[in-house]
């Protein structure tokens, strides 16, 4: 991938000749936009829907909108949703069979068109779980080939963050606020002095094409030393942080330890934190026939480690208590994941920790098992 343009500016104007580009390429362009109380990414049509001078107010089982004095578009951090719901949808036909007049049975695989999405607003954190996505979906023998499809025509657009919430903690899983590899454009938001803009640099020929397509301005020293700045300022104030441990030692050290049983008491083993976690990727299948019986389908659709079903072997659930249960959700994340994926399942979005509605914290769960574990902390 080589990006050929230099960084450059745009202002709010280019920010809705962008969308307004996309939506012209015949993209489905998706987005955060305000709605239902929480900034959710839904489909945008225009730059009009972005959510102009929001920002949020997280804690631990604690999400609210909170009003800002400026325009910022990109001044809030992970919602409830991430891309994993565009890109690895919550239910999806696998595949259709019917059984013909002579009886027999003709099967259909289900090979929608993928939309050619464009991304806006990728965070960092979800840049990288995206990669991570891609590797455990489409890197193994057995790839998802609706996964592949729609990512393949997959643009992305992403915003560096600057206004970290109180529930991120990506700098201490090996991330940081600001853009690795990987993205289309990258955009950082600048609100200052002179004026709203976006520093925006290309990170692939298509996106150096695109910005090519939008009216800017090359970046000016002033600016490019603003969005470093800000970015680099994001990345002292994490709301929060894991140990600075060896956390796949520790977990896999911590199998036995008495604090499962404290997290266990406050589970409610909803899965939310699953649902929410743009890392976690399970899903189940089952079959739907019609009344005549000449027709059925194949669906898939997400499921949860914190689900009794998941496990369920002859004679029940190999996990049948929450305390097995979020131990093997938090072990997998942190721990075992490396040994399967090469490298962490968590990428500190924080929404595991706003969206539980119990309120438990992952990072408050693994400083609990530190203490418990009695290793030094290397500071
Ligand atoms: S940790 Fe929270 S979100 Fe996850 S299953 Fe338990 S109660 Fe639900
Ligand atoms: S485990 Fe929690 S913080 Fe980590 S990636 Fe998943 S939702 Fe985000």
């Amino acid at each position: 991938m080589t990006a050929t343009a230099p960084p450059a500016v745009i202002d709010e104007d280019g920010l809705g000749v962008l969308v307004a580009t996309l939506v012209a390429q015949g993209r489905t362009v998706v987005g955060p936009t305000v709605r239902d109380g929480a900034i959710v990414l839904a489909e945008l049509t225009s730059s009009a829907a972005l959510p102009y001078g929001w920002g949020v107010d997280l804690d631990a089982g604690r999400y609210r909108l909170v009003r800002r004095e400026d325009r910022a578009v990109f001044a809030h951090s992970a919602g409830p949703q991430s891309w994993k719901s565009w890109l690895h949808p919550a239910r999806e036909r696998l595949w259709s069979a019917d059984r013909t007049p002579e009886g027999d049975v003709t099967f259909t695989a289900a090979e929608p068109e993928a939309p050619a999405y464009a991304f806006l607003g990728v965070r960092p954190c979800d840049l990288r779980a995206i990669a991570i996505q891609d590797w455990v979906l489409t890197g193994g023998r057995h790839p998802d080939t609706g996964y592949g499809r729609r990512r393949r025509r997959a643009l992305l657009i992403a915003a560096e963050c600057t206004e970290p919430g109180a529930t991120c903690f990506c700098v201490s899983t090996g991330g940081g606020p600001a853009a690795d590899p990987g993205y289309d454009l990258a955009l950082t938001e600048i609100v200052d002095d002179d004026g709203h803009r976006f520093l925006v640099r290309a990170g692939s020929e298509e996106g150096a094409r695109l910005l090519d397509a939008l009216p800017h301005r090359r970046a000016d020293f002033v600016t490019e030393a603003s969005a470093r700045g800000a970015v680099d300022a994001a990345r002292d104030r994490m709301g929060r942080a894991l140990p600075p441990v060896d956390l796949r030692t520790l977990l896999g050290g911590s199998l036995a330890a008495d604090r499962w049983d404290d997290v266990a008491d406050r589970c409610l083993t909803c899965g939310n934190c699953t649902m929410v976690c743009p890392t976690c990727f399970c899903v189940t299948t089952e079959e739907v026939t019609d009344l005549t019986g000449d027709h059925t389908e194949r669906w898939q659709r997400w499921d949860s480690c914190f689900d009794l079903d998941f496990s369920h072997l002859h004679e029940g659930p190999v996990r049948a208590s929450p305390r097995a249960r979020y131990r093997q959700w938090l072990t997998h994340k942190l721990s075992t994941w490396h040994d399967q994926f090469d490298s962490s399942g968590c990428v500190g979005c924080g929404r595991c920790v706003a969206w539980c509605p119990a309120g438990i914290d992952l990072t408050e769960e693994v400083a609990a098992l530190h203490a418990e574990s009695g290793t030094e902390t290397r500071r």
